[in-house]
């Protein structure tokens, strides 16, 4: 069974890895950014809460997106494993998910540290042209990991679920690596 969380700064490559992994494995990509823009684009109550803080770079509250995740993990296609990429992004969210995983008894996740420089992602993240990639906009969305998700690297290395994997190197080297470190 594999459960996954990626972790790692906007532009590190989460979201073209996840879903690469979880093709191969057969198993559902979560990605609470993906929930959430689907929400805004259907203009659906959380889509019209989350907006704001999503064109601004900063964070949508904890209990809404703990909500949406909590609902997604009862969901039967989780049974045969999952990865999340996005979430947690706080400590709140990473203890609230903790007992979750405790309560349905998947408290076996580990944690994929994807990481990269911060030169590299934004240019990366100038390139990809979404709407919430402006220059200002990226430039607080990094502010925000380093202080608010940064710290789930520590916090998930002392629970000895944490692995590193280089995501400064080519898409295909990433993923070789990927698929080494998760069969490991
Ligand atoms: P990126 O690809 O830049 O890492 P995502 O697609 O994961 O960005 O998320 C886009 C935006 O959605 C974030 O900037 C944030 O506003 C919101 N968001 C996504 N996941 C979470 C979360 N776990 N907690 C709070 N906000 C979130």
């Amino acid at each position: 069974m594999t459960r996954l969380i990626f972790l790692g700064p906007p532009g590190a490559g989460k979201g073209t890895q996840a879903k690469v992994i979880a093709d191969s494995l057969n198993i559902p990509h979560i990605s609470t950014g993906d929930i959430l823009r689907q929400a805004l684009q259907q203009q659906t109550p959380l889509g019209v809460k989350a907006q704001s803080y999503m064109d601004q770079g900063e964070l949508v509250p904890d209990q809404l997106v703990q909500e949406m995740v909590q609902e997604r993990l009862a969901q039967p296609d989780t049974n045969s494993g999952w990865i999340l990429d996005g979430f947690p992004r706080t400590v709140k969210q990473a203890a609230f998910l903790g007992e979750l995983l405790q309560e349905i008894k998947q408290n076996d996740e580990r944690v994929i540290n994807l990481d990269a420089p911060d030169d590299v992602v934004v240019t990366r993240l100038l390139g990809r042209g979404r709407k919430d990639d402006t220059e200002e906009v990226i430039r607080r969305r990094l502010e925000v990991y380093r202080s608010q998700t940064a710290p789930l690297i520590d916090y998930y290395s002392q629970q000895q679920k944490l692995l590193t994997v280089n995501g400064n190197q080519s898409q295909e080297e990433v993923t070789t690596e990927l698929k080494q470190v998760i069969a490991s």
